[in-house]
């Protein structure tokens, strides 16, 4: 499956400008709204105007989310926005920085964890709480945020061209929460997640899920725009249930001008499944400050450079080669950011 994925997402990054085209039709012709913004301040524009002002938001675990600084934007516009992956929740309460792209609370011990808990929420939780402990104190918290809450945001695992269906791979039971409970779910998710085919990106998840260690995944959900029911006379009408309005952010923040580059393409292969994290010997050793947030690891070094610019933060690698030998996607990330240091040496 990782082979045809990595087919699949060759076949896209060649030809990006007529699959974002596809895509948007897509979600439209589901009832969903697709909306392209080239910046991040672009993409922060869109999320400000859907949003509004007065609303109590929830959010699934979505690096690209991160990447436009979805929390800031929209509590600094008068709205409250609650993390509800419980390693992206320990993160926002702590107000510290993600340390893996799967598993952002990886470097907090379980009895940081307690200690903080107590501290910041007054829960009865201390440092020697069971991790299970920990776990259903915090459903319970999250169960009453979901409620109350007024819009859903998540991410995306693929997204597909012939559809316009996002596919989301998980455990927690989060984000089928998160995308079905409140009427508007709002989607952020960039264009290299973009497949041909539903199929094709149900695969995606799967592979996913299976490298990054969760495989069998609890859930996989799919949004194929709003909710909808075909119940009274064949006629299907909108909304059923689920929510009224679906949303669709897709962000190009550099990925087109990278698929345009022979080197850099390949790091729009990468699924986020987190891997090579575990592979890098530079990563072991310095954790979360390696990388700007959210993409730190070898694959972040990558992704600093095509979002951020920043391409001294490849600096750091030591081209061990273990992070390539794991990649499902078969990325040569050491060449990669040899490309990277290259650049920052000679045009920088
Ligand atoms: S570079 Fe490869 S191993 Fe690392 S997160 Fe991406 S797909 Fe997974």
């Amino acid at each position: 499956m990782a082979d045809e994925i990595r087919e699949a997402k060759l076949n896209v990054i060649g030809n990006l400008d007529s699959y974002v085209k596809m895509t948007m039709e897509s979600i439209e012709s589901t009832g969903g709204k697709a909306y392209l913004a080239k910046t991040v301040a672009d993409a922060q524009e869109i999320l400000k105007k859907i949003v509004g002002t007065g609303k109590k938001i929830v959010m699934a675990k979505s690096n690209v989310a991160h990447e436009i600084d979805t929390i800031n934007t929209l509590e600094s516009s008068g709205n409250s926005v609650s993390e509800t992956d419980l390693g992206a929740y320990l993160i926002q309460l702590s107000r510290d920085e993600s340390s893996h792209i799967v598993f952002p609370s990886l470097h907090m011990t379980r009895e940081e964890i307690g200690r903080m808990l107590h501290k910041e929420l007054g829960l009865q939780i201390s440092e020697t709480s069971t991790t299970e402990e920990i776990v259903a104190a915090v459903r319970q918290l999250l169960r009453k945020k979901y409620m109350e809450a007024d819009i859903g945001i998540s991410g995306a695992n693929a997204i597909s061209a012939d559809t316009g269906s996002v596919v989301l791979v998980e455990n927690e039971g989060n984000i089928r929460i998160d995308t079905v409970l409140p009427p508007v779910h709002i989607i952020i998710t960039g264009i290299d997640k973009i497949v041909p085919t539903l199929n094709d990106a149900m695969k995606e998840a799967m592979v996913q899920s299976a490298y990054a260690g969760l495989y069998p995944p609890t859930y996989l959900n799919v949004t194929s725009g709003p909710s909808s029911t075909a119940d009274i006379e064949l006629r299907r009408v909108s909304p059923a249930t689920g929510p009224k309005e679906v949303h669709v952010i897709l962000l190009d923040n550099g990925r087109m001008e990278a698929s345009l580059d022979e080197s850099m393409k390949e790091a729009l292969l990468c699924i986020k499944c987190g891997r090579c994290y575990f592979s890098c010997p530079v990563y072991r050793v310095l954790g979360k400050d390696w990388g700007k947030q959210p993409y730190g690891g070898p694959t972040g070094a990558m992704w600093t450079a095509i979002v951020n610019r920043d391409y001294a933060t490849a600096e750091y690698c030591t081209h061990s080669g273990g992070c390539r030998e794991v990649c499902p996607m078969k990325i040569n990330i050491p060449k990669v950011l040899e490309y990277i240091k290259w650049e920052n040496i000679h045009t920088h």
